[in-house]
């Protein structure tokens, strides 16, 4: 069964100031890669739609989807948040990657596809029900799993999220709602400062230190994910797939390797296998140095390809 790519030309556009690290070039050379390992031609390719206002509001308040709308600039930049800007293109693009995920979650729950990879900025784990901040405006993992059970009657849906910092906005979306398993890895102390602890059988948090490396974070995974998610028997997972982790990267010091993001892909894969008919949504998060980034989200990609 193949593997969905979805993206869209005004994810490119969207441009939070010159030199900065979230850039578009981000997924040009996730792309690129994909071409020189002879991968991107066995993918679906598909542009991402548009989330509907409906959409967005099974996660978002209206008054914040109307705030970020409103706020959209004719021209130049405005900042929402010390860390997130708006350019004439912003808006275009997060209602593009909040939309790729609505049509991942589609094609994957209507067996088009087993599994898919939205390419797409800006990131959504940080943005909270009412609240854009950390580069992020919507959240695009939150709007394809409240998509999931709301649109496809699913009961349960686990989110992993192995990006290095904390996915605040996604547990701030879902924190209570029982059928959502959310399993976090992330650096500790970090952006967004916060360490929320963990909530049996609901939200399974692992801080780890700066310095921690590889098998620290196997070792998290395997202990603290992984019989969570075999417990709750998530019929989808969704991945916040954040490779800023890498020890190439300098947003963080978690020093991890291309080989986990593919280990831990594999223990996705795994579990999808065994509960969820093998069906994952994984979405791009963080990750900004440009060759760690690329070599880490195409070992994911295969791994969702071939596991
Ligand atoms: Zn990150």
């Amino acid at each position: 069964m193949p593997v969905a790519f979805i993206t869209h030309p005004a994810c490119r556009r969207h441009q939070m100031g010159l030199g900065h690290p979230e850039q578009p070039a981000r997924l040009d050379v996730i792309e690129e890669l994909l071409h020189v390992r002879q991968l991107f031609d066995f993918l679906h390719h598909h542009d991402a739609p548009r989330a509907s206002v409906e959409q967005l509001a099974r996660v978002h308040p209206r008054a914040h989807i109307e705030h970020v709308a409103e706020q959209s600039p004719a021209e130049g930049l405005i900042r929402l948040d010390p860390d997130t800007v708006m350019c004439p293109e912003t808006l275009e693009a997060a209602l593009r990657a909040a939309g790729a995920n609505v049509l991942a979650t589609d094609l994957v729950i209507g067996g088009q596809v087993r599994r898919a990879f939205c390419n797409v900025r800006p990131p959504g784990h940080h943005a909270e029900r009412a609240q854009a901040m950390g580069f992020c405006f919507f959240n695009n993992v939150a709007v394809g799993a409240a998509h999931a059970l709301e649109a496809h009657g699913l009961e349960r849906v686990a989110i992993l999220d192995f990006d290095v910092h904390l996915g605040n906005g996604t547990e701030d979306i879902f924190r209570g709602d029982r059928r959502v398993l959310i399993c976090s890895s992330f650096q500790y102390p970090l952006y967004p400062g916060q360490n929320p602890g963990s909530v049996p059988g609901h939200i399974v948090n692992c801080p780890l230190p700066p310095g921690a490396g590889s098998e620290a974070f196997r070792s998290a995974v395997t202990r603290h994910w992984l019989p969570a998610l075999e417990e709750f028997a998530p019929q989808m997972l969704f991945i916040s797939a954040g490779f800023d982790g890498h020890a190439a990267d300098d947003m963080a010091e978690l020093r991890l390797s291309t080989a986990d993001y593919a280990w831990i892909t594999d223990l996705a894969s795994g579990v999808a296998d065994r509960h969820a008919r093998g069906r994952i949504v994984s979405t791009l998060e963080g990750g900004y140095e440009l060759s760690a980034l690329a070599a880490s989200a195409v070992a994911h990609i295969d791994r969702l390809m071939t596991g």
